[in-house]
């Protein structure tokens, strides 16, 4: 979220002053010349910034107007993009308005990704979606919904969650193809998926540090002399998610599946940064608005293994393409 900051008002300090001379006077003794025409001032003049002018001239081009009416400024007044504004012209036309409770922007004011503005004290006692980041707010989310007592979805996501076994298999399907396309090949033919309640029991089976990731892949194997016999894969993903971000999650987890499968042992940091170039992958073929801000939250991720590692591993990735990134993994 950026924060902008409004310019203040300016009050215009012009004053007449009274000559001694009068209109009778010819010639003034102090020679007070008039700074628009360069001719000599007689008559009661207009004082501004310590220049003096005639009050025709004062009046008909140097006293400022209102770029939205174009009458003559008097007193306070608003500078804004190098035009002057009355200021209840600026408050009441120029200004945006608050896309929450629709009054005019007057105070510093907050501008999220979506590009909504607002008063930042509505930030105070307002959720924010899971999945948007939007501020839950009736006039700009339509309202919104607790899922429990952390996670708050706004009615513009609440469509799009994924709550039902019956909803996966086709995304599996498309998200193994998306995979597929860059040669995540040859992955096992059986991997259930499984929806998880909450946050805390996805942390609870994991033997991983999650970070920010809402799912966790367990990988079984029995040996027998050294050799790997038989192996079970099960993903875990957390419930309710929006469906653009179950895919990018699963997406994640199938590369641990495929690293799981090739028998690939990475550090945390690029183990996580790889498996995040599958969420990535989810977030481009969409391409839109939501997946856009998804894949610059990646980008700006502190964290050492999902933040850091994607940045390394996506470079990696832009310098050696996908075919050279996968048969080196381990050297990298
Ligand atoms: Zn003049
Ligand atoms: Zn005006
Ligand atoms: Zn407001
Ligand atoms: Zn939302
Ligand atoms: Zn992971």
């Amino acid at each position: 979220m950026i924060k902008y900051i409004l310019p203040n008002c300016v009050l215009l300090v012009a004053v007449i002053i009274q000559t001694a001379y009068g209109q009778n006077s010819e010639t003034s003794v102090e020679n007070i010349k008039c700074n628009y025409c360069h001719k000599i001032i007689i008559e009661d003049y207009f004082r501004l910034d310590n220049k003096k002018y005639h009050q025709d001239c004062y009046r008909k081009y140097v006293q400022p107007r209102c770029s939205y009416c174009n009458n003559a400024i008097e007193d306070a007044y608003n500078i804004y993009n190098q035009k002057n504004y009355h200021s209840d012209c600026f408050k009441n036309f120029i200004l945006e308005k608050c896309d929450v409770c629709g009054a005019p922007l007057e105070a510093d004011y907050m501008v999220d990704s979506w590009n909504n503005k607002y008063h930042d004290y509505h930030l105070n006692g307002s959720e924010t979606c899971e999945s948007c980041g939007r501020l839950i707010a009736k006039k700009l989310t339509g309202g919104g919904l607790a899922l429990n007592q952390n996670r708050h979805i706004c009615n513009i996501c609440s469509g799009s969650l994924i709550t039902e076994k019956s909803d996966i298999e086709y995304i599996k399907n498309k998200v193994m193809a998306i995979l597929q396309n860059v040669g995540i090949v040859n992955m096992p033919r059986s991997i259930p998926i499984k929806l998880v309640k909450s946050q805390i029991e996805l942390d609870r089976m994991s033997t991983i540090r999650l970070g920010d990731i809402h799912g966790y892949t367990k990988y079984e194997y029995e040996k027998v002399n050294n050799k790997i016999m038989g192996e079970s894969f099960q993903i875990y993903i957390l419930s309710h998610l929006h469906k653009i971000v179950f895919e990018a999650v699963l997406a994640h987890e199938l590369m641990h599946v495929y690293l799981f499968k090739n028998n690939i042992k990475l550090s945390s940091q690029k183990r996580e940064g790889f498996c995040n170039l599958g969420s990535r992958l989810v977030y481009e073929d969409y391409n839109d608005q939501f997946s856009n801000i998804k894949l610059d939250l990646m980008k700006k991720n502190k964290d050492p293994d999902y933040g850091k590692g994607y940045i390394i591993m996506s470079k990696i990735l832009k310098q050696n393409g996908w075919h050279n990134l996968l048969i080196n993994l381990e050297k990298w």
